[in-house]
């Protein structure tokens, strides 16, 4: 019974490991560290999947031509004059 736990683990932690190396490496990231750690921590693969998310909400900002204020790193519009977050005044933009 140990016995058929320890396979279980070892056999869930392997596929967990080689989803982090995949998620990983296709974002261009250590395939081989992130094994690692997949595969000792199971539960590392959480924060590396809303890592990934978080870079592709990145990505869509920038398609709506938006870019981060140099002073607060909120999202802005590129027309914007003053950013609506912590009011600073921003330097003038090239809309293109
Ligand atoms: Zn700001």
């Amino acid at each position: 019974m140990v016995d058929f736990i320890m396979w279980t683990y070892l056999i869930v932690a392997i596929i967990v490991g080689i989803t982090g190396a995949i998620v990983a490496s296709n974002k261009g990231r250590n395939g081989v560290g992130w094994f690692v750690l997949c595969f000792l921590i199971p539960i590392a693969i959480l924060p590396l999947l809303a890592l990934e998310s978080a870079k592709t909400s990145n990505e869509k900002h920038r398609r709506d031509g938006r870019y981060p204020c140099p002073r607060c790193a909120e999202w802005i519009m590129r027309a914007a004059v003053i950013c609506p977050h912590c009011d600073t005044e921003l330097p003038k933009r090239q809309t293109h």
